[in-house]
């Protein structure tokens, strides 16, 4: 028998395997909601202009060659992408105290960060995680040895934010110094709007550490900047002890710059002020305050493809017609919004659907039940996660007077 005979099966991936069951299925109705990846009117991938000029500009310039990249990624890029999330006038990157390292993509960022709190992290072992959200976290952090906990801020009844009863209740209660996952436009669907400082405060008084998710920086209000307010006012913010507030924060750039299986990503740390060295307590080697690398040392390979995104970003004219098209995504997403609202009304929906329009960024939490989802896939070919959690980018105006139909349907 093979040595692997034992090996067992491994679970669906709660995502990919909603997109290869829509593969499968051979009806012309059908629609992928499942992956946040955005599509054309014609539901075809988009390569962005910007990204096409970068990489013919990149196939001539006789400088690049194939090196390795040091351990911590390319410093360009590096630079590039926190100063990208968080401005490049913030006290923190100008007092030296971020550091940075290249990853593969939010995942590879997130994958690290875990590690390194599991292997160094002394505080707390806990990591909460918000209910609803992105199912990898759960998986990302418990493989790297982390005990996760959920936290809930979703009222199932308005599709919103329930600050007072689930947020502040489930973020008071763990262990002081857990670290708190939080999604840069905050809730992923939600804007907390001015509940954000009160967020800072219980965050704060729980000693919590906040480690940003980013991968869709830019897709909710169609501007880099605004959609960063949130961690740049924690990044900001003074600590209860009277120093800066520490942070950590996993960039992915596969949304916003449509790099999706290109893996490009980062992951920043944002500290009091670190000593130049000290030696790693896993491996007893000398580390530099620009080494927060200590969970990758030699084991992740790097890929190259930054070099599209610095040449992208190094090259104002580019990154100015980068925002456009940014906002040209983000726009057609919130156009998307009203469609779907308008079908259903035609299509006779009962209750109140608004928080359709209120919500940002590429997903909708439709607050449809378990059986509700199964009974769109099974019958109406709609490919969604159980969670109810729609991407608007896989629809279009054929799709959503469909989805419309389909939703009248199960909820009858
Ligand atoms: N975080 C969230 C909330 C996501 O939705 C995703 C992807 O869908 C990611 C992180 C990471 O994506 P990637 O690894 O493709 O950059």
């Amino acid at each position: 028998g093979s040595v692997w005979g034992q090996l067992p099966q491994a679970p669906p991936d709660p995502i990919l395997a909603v997109g290869d069951a829509w593969r499968q299925d051979s009806d012309v109705r059908k629609l992928n909601l499942g992956v946040g990846a955005y599509r054309t009117e014609e539901g075809k991938p988009l390569v962005l202009n910007v990204v096409r000029k970068a990489e013919a500009a990149l196939l001539h310039d006789p400088t690049l060659n194939k090196e390795y990249l040091p351990i911590t990624g390319d410093p360009v890029f590096c630079k590039l992408a926190r100063e990208l999330a968080l401005g490049g006038d913030c006290p923190a990157i100008q007092q030296g105290r971020v550091s940075t390292v290249q990853a593969l993509s939010g995942t590879g960022s997130l994958r690290v960060g875990a590690e390194l709190l599991a292997t160094h992290y002394k505080p707390s072992r806990v990591v909460l995680i918000p209910k609803p959200s992105w199912p990898t976290h759960r998986n990302i952090f418990t493989k790297a040895g982390m005990q996760v906990q959920e936290y809930r801020y979703f009222e199932p009844k308005s599709r919103g934010l329930d600050f007072q009863v689930r947020l502040c209740s489930h973020l008071g209660e763990p262990q002081r110094g857990a670290v708190v996952i939080l999604h840069v436009c905050v809730m992923q669907v939600i804007d907390p709007g001015f509940l954000l400082l009160a967020i800072l405060d219980v965050v704060q008084s729980r000693r919590l550490l906040p480690f940003f998710d980013s991968a869709y920086q830019g897709f909710a209000s169609g501007d880099l900047k605004a959609d960063a307010a949130s961690l740049r006012m924690f990044a900001n913010a003074t600590a209860p002890d009277g120093g800066p507030q520490e942070l950590m924060l996993a960039q992915s750039f596969a949304k916003n710059m449509g790099l999706y299986g290109e893996r490009v990503g980062a992951l920043s740390i944002i500290s009091n002020p670190l000593p130049k060295t000290w030696a790693c307590k896993a491996c007893g080697r000398t580390v530099h305050h620009q080494q927060v690398s200590l969970p990758i040392h030699s084991t992740v390979p790097l890929p190259k493809t930054w070099a599209c995104v610095a040449s992208a970003w190094a090259h104002c004219a580019l990154s100015s017609s980068w925002c456009d098209e940014l906002a040209g995504m983000a726009n057609s997403i919130k156009a998307m919004r009203s469609s779907l609202t308008q079908a259903l009304r035609r299509a006779g929906v009962p209750g109140d659907w608004s928080f359709i329009e209120k919500q940002i960024g590429m997903f909708t939490y439709t607050g449809l039940t378990r059986p509700q989802c199964e009974r769109l896939t099974g019958k109406h070919h709609v490919y969604l996660t159980m969670d109810g959690r729609i991407s608007m980018a896989g629809l279009n105006a054929r799709g959503a007077e469909y989805l419309a139909g389909a939703i009248v349907e199960v909820i009858a």
